[in-house]
């Protein structure tokens, strides 16, 4: 029972034996060995084509480091989904690099996708719930499909549950929650694996505005916890209310303001080939794999 293309179960590997990849980045623990010390995410001058010689993303060059919350903005048709797309390898990079924990994922095998994304949560505008399963059951497929014990999906369930706020509503139908509950149980299931990365796509563009700024606190509380967020929205109102970082994109490139939308009045940050260079001797040394990277990509190279 596949809900999503990537809810399928790694197939088993020679890291079978070592601990599941997702255990390593439970939130608010260091992760072992080299991959602390790398950003958690690095964009190397990337296009991305949809079109013969018109990029939708030209020359990216962006990093996230561990523990930030990261907005991604631009008007509509930008290309945000489609930077957030690259992330957990919906698309694939045409041109440059992406590293994740400092492993470049843009070459991953079909085979290593899966264990990328059990290191990712991700949520969307639509939610992605299956209306007719209990709130329990759309958290739980994240965990049945790492093959968890039964008892653990249990106690890790009710934690997350309880987390995004809705502690005792397990056994209902999702389909009869309102809409921003049913973000909320998107919001559990997405977290519910403790993963490194929380990417948002438009979260809240389905939500009134009162509903969308709870969903932002819900995802900035989480980001409390030591999760890094990476959250698309082209919701100014969003932005006005925060001072996060932000990634602007517009017709393909990126501009960046480190503190929110004042900042960015101020002094739009446009990334030069120099942000590129220092991204990369940052990462000069991806080559060589800890066992978690080894984990999620087991045929990778
Ligand atoms: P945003 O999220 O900022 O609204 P998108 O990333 O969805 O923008 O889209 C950026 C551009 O890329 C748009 O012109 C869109 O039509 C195009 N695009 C996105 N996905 C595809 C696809 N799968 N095939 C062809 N064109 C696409």
């Amino acid at each position: 029972m596949a809900l999503f293309s990537f809810a399928r179960k790694p197939t088993p590997s020679s890291s079978e034996g070592s601990p599941k990849p997702f255990a390593f980045f439970r939130a608010g623990l260091s992760p072992q060995g080299m991959t602390a010390n790398k950003p958690i995410l690095v964009f190397e001058n990337v296009f991305k084509f949809f079109k013969r010689d018109q990029p939708t993303l030209k020359d990216i060059n962006f990093t996230v480091e561990r523990g930030e919350f990261v907005f991604v903005t631009g008007p509509s048709g930008a290309g945000k989904s489609t930077l957030i797309q690259l992330v957990h390898r919906r698309q694939t990079v045409d041109e440059g690099r992406i590293l994740f924990c400092g492993r470049d994922i843009s070459r991953l095998t079909a085979d290593s996708i899966p264990y990328l994304r059990r290191n990712l949560g991700i949520v969307f505008q639509d939610f992605k719930v299956v209306n007719h399963w209990t709130v329990f059951e759309n958290v739980a497929i994240a965990l049945e499909i790492l093959e968890m014990p039964v008892r653990l999906v249990r106690s890790r369930v009710a934690e997350a549950l309880e987390r995004v706020g809705l502690k005792g509503k397990g056994e209902q139908i999702t389909g009869t929650l309102s809409g921003g509950e049913q973000q909320r149980v998107a919001v559990a299931r997405a977290i519910v694996t403790e993963p490194a990365l929380l990417l948002a796509d438009e979260p809240t563009g389905n939500l009134d505005p009162a509903l969308a700024l709870d969903i932002l606190t819900l995802f900035e509380e989480i980001h409390a916890t030591g999760t890094t967020v990476l959250f698309a929205t082209h919701d100014h109102t969003l932005l006005e209310q925060r001072p996060h970082r932000i990634v602007y994109i517009d017709d393909g490139n990126l501009k960046e303001a480190r503190r929110g939308l004042s900042d960015w009045k101020r002094n739009p940050v446009e990334p030069t080939q120099s942000h590129a260079i220092a991204a990369r001797s940052r990462t000069e040394d991806s080559t060589a794999l800890t066992p978690i990277e080894r984990g999620f990509a087991p045929t990778f190279g």
